[in-house]
């Protein structure tokens, strides 16, 4: 039985949100060492300036030779981005926001792409400081228009984010930043994979912020197989590590405890080289896993793996160290309240205390408010009821002016005290406020369940043929049923809807309209690729049905189906296109390989020595292949399909038991590979 001190803990979740962020993106300052002061030897200011932004560095030594050289300079685009830039430094926003509007003006003629985002950048977070949102997303946009047309600049992450950080502070602000970045990763030409898979990281980390779950996880499992397809990205272990983590953390908000445990065991099976950067990243993700253990009531376990970032500890710098500490700190109390063992809990928030207050630099926020809420958990256990009502109303408030989102909890846990306390009036308040909570946290989830069906409906589906309406009227049907269990029991992770939805569930494949969506989000990145469809027809497979029966027909069917995934790579995509039917569709690939994958799959096959006696080709079962190949260019899938059905027939023709590939003529014109 769960008892009634579930979630106390998902502040912790949600300060870590930011923290993540923060790593995520800022993994690649590094190393960087902060010299306090650089000389102007260059006679280019702005390059100076540059540098000296780049750097973090200051150019407050050289504002004479810089005054010096503004006297000269003709008042054009440059000179007032100097100028704002002079200001922006000595902490004169209104100084500097009147500078950069002047040369934002004629900032067209300028021909450096530095001067041209910088005065966006530092405008926008002028503009933030005195609190004046109106040019904020405008500004924005054209900051990114310029960054998106500049080959130094367009794959500088950090600058990007730099530039839209201006617009986190609420969620109409966080989704018009989705947007942007959106628009940014698709409509940019030549984004590295290493681009595409922190930007794609990035908006799915906003998206979570925001409550789109489903949305947070398409982005990541897209990063993660974006990862997987390209073994070379710079850096990719480190970002599956974040990665997996994201999801864990997105499983953990949805309750899907044992979801999350898996998904921090694969994010910390993951090794990386640099021992640093390792423990950076494992220790947040090793404390949400003790999280879940701890909402699963597993004590023990939670303590026991919580003693594992003792190993780590050593290699973290001065600023996350402490704050791991804490957060350790808290977990082991909170396994202790839980046990009643208060005297080693109280040792363990002292500690947790003792080391908050020394703390300068937060790496994840809130801390205080959550080891409070173990305080007050702690005195509620131990009956102190006053003490602990007190705690929980200055948490309370805390929450409601911050928007942590713990009111749900805090309302829970002061019914129950007032239960206790016999004081039945307000048992009943609290009661009434935490089940209104608890509506709204529900009414979040059915919110991002709709939009992510509606999502679904706008995609390629849509604009089908008639009969694929009918198919689509089906997965409405299909939705809303789902749609019911959620909103009634809200324990169903998303992403297991998604998979349920995106997979045929005789074969465990994918389903056409996983294809849809999986060529929907990768149009812009096949574009370009040259990519090869295979379907696969069993041979005289009514024969099989007609004398072993269905039931034995449909073991076929599966056993195809597992000889498929066995035969081609995790991240090509394997369809159960009709009855006995299947399709692969595999990109970046050439002719001749595509063919080593048909006969592999063959082979395969074979090797399982099924038996058909009422086969005409063979004693046993045998599969015929047809096989297309193209460049995309954003085809229809559907023609390419049919295409390859052509093939398909044409092995069927030429005796079954066989493979046919169909060259798109073009192709050679194409294709280099
Ligand atoms: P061919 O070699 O020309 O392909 O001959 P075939 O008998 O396999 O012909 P076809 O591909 O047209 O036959 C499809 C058969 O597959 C008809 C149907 O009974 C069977 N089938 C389709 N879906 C299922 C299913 O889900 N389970 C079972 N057991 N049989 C299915
Ligand atoms: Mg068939
Ligand atoms: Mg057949």
């Amino acid at each position: 039985m769960k008892t009634n001190h579930k979630k106390i803990i998902p502040i912790s979740i949600t300060a870590l949100i930011l923290l993540l962020i923060t790593l995520f993106l800022l993994s690649n300052y590094g190393n960087k060492s902060l010299e306090k002061n650089i000389k102007i030897n260059n006679p280019n200011i702005i390059t100076c300036i540059e540098e000296a932004i780049k750097n973090q560095t200051s150019i407050t030594e050289n504002i004479d030779q810089i005054n010096e050289y503004l006297l000269d300079k003709s008042h054009d685009s440059e000179y007032y981005f100097i100028k704002g830039y002079l200001n922006y430094i000595n902490s004169d926003y209104e100084q500097a926001i009147e500078n950069l509007n002047l040369a934002s003006e004629n900032i067209v003629y300028s021909d450096s792409p530095f001067v041209k985002i910088y005065t966006y950048i530092l405008l926008n977070e002028s503009l933030e400081i005195e609190n004046q949102y109106d040019s904020l997303i405008e500004n924005c946009k054209i900051a990114l228009n310029y960054i998106s047309e500049n080959k130094n600049y367009k794959n500088d992450i950090d600058l990007i984010w730099r530039t839209i950080s201006v617009l986190l502070n609420n969620e109409e602000q966080i989704n018009k930043s989705i947007s942007l970045l959106n628009t940014y990763l698709n409509n940019t030409k030549g984004l590295t994979d290493e681009s595409i898979v922190r930007l794609t990281g990035n908006i799915g980390q906003l998206y979570r912020l925001v409550y789109k779950y489903s949305d947070a996880m398409y982005n990541f499992l897209d990063a993660i197989n974006l990862i997987e397809s390209n073994p070379s990205i710079p850096n990719g272990d480190y970002y599956k590590i974040k990665l997996l983590t994201n999801i864990g953390d997105i499983n953990f908000t949805l309750n899907e405890y044992e979801n999350a445990i898996n998904y921090y065991n694969k994010s910390l099976s993951i090794k990386l080289d640099d021992k640093n950067k390792d423990a950076l990243s494992k220790s947040i993700t090793i404390i949400n896993k003790c999280q879940s253990y701890i909402e699963l009531e597993q004590y023990e376990t939670a303590i026991q793996f919580v003693n594992e970032l003792n190993e780590l500890l050593p290699y973290l710098d001065y600023d996350a160290k402490d704050d791991i500490e804490i957060l350790m700190c808290n977990i082991i109390a909170l396994a202790n309240i839980y046990q009643h063992n208060f005297k080693e809990a109280e040792i363990q928030l002292t500690k947790a205390t003792k080391l908050l207050e020394q703390d300068e630099f937060e790496y994840s926020l809130n801390k205080d408010a959550f080891i409070s809420l173990a305080y007050a958990k702690l005195y509620k256990e131990q009956k102190v009821y006053d003490q602990s009502l007190l705690i929980y109303n200055q948490v309370l408030q805390e929450s409601i002016n911050k928007g942590l989102g713990l009111e749900e909890d805090i309302y829970q846990q002061i019914s129950e005290i007032y239960k206790e306390k016999q004081d039945l009036n307000n048992y009943a308040k609290y009661n009434d406020l935490f089940i209104k909570q608890k509506n709204y946290t529900t009414q979040i989830f059915k919110e991002d369940y709709i939009e992510y069906t509606s999502n679904l409906y706008e995609s390629n589906l849509l604009k089908a043929n008639s009969q694929k309406y009918k198919f689509n009227l089906l997965i409405m049907f299909f939705s809303l049923i789902i749609l019911c269990i959620i909103v009634l029991s809200k324990t169903i992770s998303v992403k297991k809807l998604r998979n349920s939805n995106f997979m045929d569930s005789m074969t465990g494949l994918n389903n056409r309209k996983y294809l849809d969506y999986y060529i929907s989000k990768n149009k812009k990145r096949l574009l370009t690729k040259a990519i090869s469809v295979i379907i696969i027809d069993i041979d005289y497979f009514k024969k099989y049905n007609d004398n072993y029966g269905h039931i034995e027909g449909d073991k076929i069917i599966k056993e195809v189906a597992n000889t498929l995934k066995g035969s081609v790579r995790k991240s090509d995509i394997t369809i159960r296109y009709g009855g006995e039917e299947m399709v692969i569709i595999l990109s970046d690939i050439s002719p001749k390989d595509t063919e080593i994958i048909a006969q592999k799959i063959q082979t395969n096959l074979k090797n399982k020595k099924i038996e058909h006696k009422y086969s005409d080709v063979s004693n046993l079962l045998t599969i015929s292949i047809g096989i297309y190949t193209t460049k995309f260019f954003g085809q229809d899938i559907y023609t390419l399909i049919n295409k390859a059905d052509k093939a398909l027939y044409k092995a069927k023709k030429g005796g079954r038991n066989r493979y046919e590939l169909l060259l798109d003529e073009k192709v050679d014109r194409f294709c280099t590979i």
